[in-house]
């Protein structure tokens, strides 16, 4: 593909926004099209920002599993966001609004926790490919006496033991990861976005002139899009990243890609609580808890934020919201609080504020047992938030040219955990379309694919009457959510 070309990209979460970066970089020429006004939201979610990428924190980890391709990319997405940090600081690029003060990354570390009596095989591959790939001691067991000297060392023995089980007679069962930590996410979106238009790119962001309507054909071949205004833009590339709206754009994706909603809680912390310095960044890592336990587990968190906002959310069940298109097809459909019951000429059902009991439940048991002082404040859920993943049947992402549809890409299926690669995916999703190093492991996972005779990581397409699907679960309404204490309902 020529330099010159001019690359479309809708969407401007963190996929559309790397991708964009990346481009501009290497001198494409490339116009971002969001239908989200994200210049006044910023970004941010109580300013109606709608994306899994518009958020107050997200995880970042390098450890894996045995997923040596995600641990190599979180590795180099690291660097970056150190950089990005120094960046920051120095005052050599700050976005409107921002200052140098600011950070994208805060390198707080991440602990995998589980109930177990031991370490999960995970989290023993965890230690192990970080200590095969030359990252030594990076990886501490809470239940390794040596790991844990090396934390006090570190001033990191409040991290190996955040919710101070041992005070209560109990031992802490993970893994610190010491090299991750969290990202700012709407204050790092925005600095990528400040980043991308500094060498070039152009967004066009609002729900006429922003929103894709249609994609433009010569035959087979997508020769650019349609937006809401009538316009008519020509791209030799067009590359779909929009996120958990993607697969219902583009019908190909069924059984590849769903929309899937997590649950996400935000307890405020008063300044003057005595939670206030623990759950400070300083003292409390990111976590997760009892991730691979299916619907009574699927737990992750962060430290309060600089407005006491401590965030909990609940994955242990994927939530979907199947509604019949077009074609007679049930496909799952991103509904929030900031929802229109109508969007893109397509039905959605109503705005959605309720919660899931079940979701509720689990973090109150969790909350309960882990962090009792809570409930000795009586501290209430300020805000709930279901948030709209873009899960593969195999949690790989997806990017790769649509097959059967020349001039057309997606870059999608973030799966739960894409976001960390901000400041590095868009240089992956340019090398694919450059057909450029295509044989890297990494690659190859992202490839357009069929679930063949393997069982699938998530179930897809369960449809309406699926155990999942919105419509089939008891909810809790805000306002009951907001007049309870949390660990009280
Ligand atoms: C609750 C939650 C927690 C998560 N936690 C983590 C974590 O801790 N760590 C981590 O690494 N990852 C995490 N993830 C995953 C990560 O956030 C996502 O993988 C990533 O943000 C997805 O980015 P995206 O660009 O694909 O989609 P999005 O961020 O959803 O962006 C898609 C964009 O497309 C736009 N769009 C949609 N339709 C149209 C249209 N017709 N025309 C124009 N624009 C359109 C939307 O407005 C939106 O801006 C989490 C995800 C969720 C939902």
């Amino acid at each position: 593909m020529e330099q010159a070309s001019s690359i479309i990209v809708v969407g401007a979460g963190i996929f559309g926004l790397s991708t964009a970066l990346h481009l501009a970089r290497r001198g494409y020429s490339v116009t971002v099209f969001d239908r989200q006004p994200y210049d006044e939201s910023r970004y941010s979610y109580f300013q109606g920002a709608d994306a899994a990428s518009a958020d107050i924190n997200k995880i970042i980890r390098s450890a894996y599993g045995g997923q040596a391709e995600y641990q190599e990319l979180s590795t180099e997405a690291i660097t970056t966001w150190h950089e990005w940090n120094a960046e920051l600081a120095s005052g050599q690029t700050v976005p409107p609004g921002m200052s140098s003060r600011d950070q994208v990354f805060v390198p707080n570390g991440n602990i995998s926790l589980s109930s177990d009596t031991e370490l999960p095989t995970w989290e023993l591959a965890c230690i192990e490919g970080m200590e095969k790939a030359g990252h030594h001691n990076t990886q501490l067991a809470t239940t390794n006496p040596y790991h844990c000297d090396l934390a006090a060392d570190r001033a990191l023995s409040s991290h190996m033991d955040p919710f101070q089980q041992r005070s209560r007679g109990k031992q802490p069962v993970g893994v610190l990861d010491t090299t991750g930590g969290m990202a700012i996410a709407d204050k790092a979106c925005r600095f990528a976005l400040h980043k991308a238009r500094a060498v070039g790119a152009r967004f066009v962001f609002g729900s006429k002139a922003g929103c894709l309507q249609s994609l433009c054909y010569e035959g087979r071949k997508v020769t650019g899009i349609i937006t809401r205004d009538g316009h008519m833009h020509n791209a030799s590339m067009t590359i779909l990243a929009c996120g958990a709206v993607t697969p219902v754009l583009l019908p190909e994706l069924d059984g590849l890609c769903e929309a899937t909603a997590g649950s996400v809680m935000l307890i405020k912390i008063p300044t003057k609580s005595q939670l206030w310095e623990r759950l400070g960044p300083e003292n409390f890592p990111t976590f997760t808890f009892n991730v691979r336990a299916g619907s009574a587990g699927g737990l992750y968190g962060f430290p309060r934020n600089e407005d006491g906002y401590f965030k909990i959310g609940y994955r242990g069940t994927k939530y979907t919201n199947p509604i019949r298109h077009r074609d007679g097809k049930e496909r799952s459909t991103p509904v929030t609080r900031w929802s229109k019951a109508e969007r893109d000429g397509m039905p959605i059902g109503t705005h959605l504020t309720d919660f899931p009991r079940q979701a509720f439940r689990v973090i109150q048991s969790f909350l309960d047992e882990y962090l009792p002082e809570l409930q000795k404040e009586g501290t209430q859920a300020t805000t709930t938030r279901i948030c709209w993943y873009t899960d593969t049947f195999d949690n790989h992402f997806l990017i790769d040219r649509v097959p059967g549809k020349e001039g057309l890409m997606v870059a999608t299926g973030g799966s739960g955990h894409a976001f960390k690669y901000l400041p590095n995916i868009g240089n992956w999703v340019v090398d694919i379309m450059e057909n450029s190093k295509m044989d890297r492991p990494a690659v190859q996972a992202w490839r357009w694919r069929t679930l063949g005779k393997e069982q699938p990581v998530n179930h897809l397409m369960q449809g309406s009457h699926g155990p999942r699907a919105l419509g089939n679960i008891a909810v809790h309404k805000e306002s009951e959510l907001k007049q309870a204490s949390v660990t009280r309902l």
